[in-house]
């Protein structure tokens, strides 16, 4: 995982993202799927405990995790009360 993205990358891995998610959408409805109780997660997940950054530092220094950076790994899409999918 890259540590300094861009906020111009962020973007472009953003717009990537969601046209993944339009496209699976598209390949639910046409197998049928009930799309109304559709869920969109988005991953977050924070820096390695190890990482050193300015906002992971600043997290060690006042014990508060919720501080540490973020990593956006991308979105999730699944329809509530079918987790097999
Ligand atoms: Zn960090």
């Amino acid at each position: 995982m890259l540590r300094s993205r861009s906020p111009r990358i962020q973007e472009q891995l953003l717009a990537l993202a969601l046209r993944q998610i339009e496209k699976m959408l598209k390949e639910m409805q046409k197998e049928g799927k009930e799309l109304t109780r559709l869920k969109l997660k988005r991953f977050q997940k924070t820096h390695h405990i190890d990482c050193t950054c300015e906002r992971c530092t600043t997290a060690k220094a006042k014990h508060d995790p919720r501080l540490r950076g973020l990593l956006e790994d991308g979105f999730k899409v699944y329809v509530e009360g079918d987790k097999a999918s």
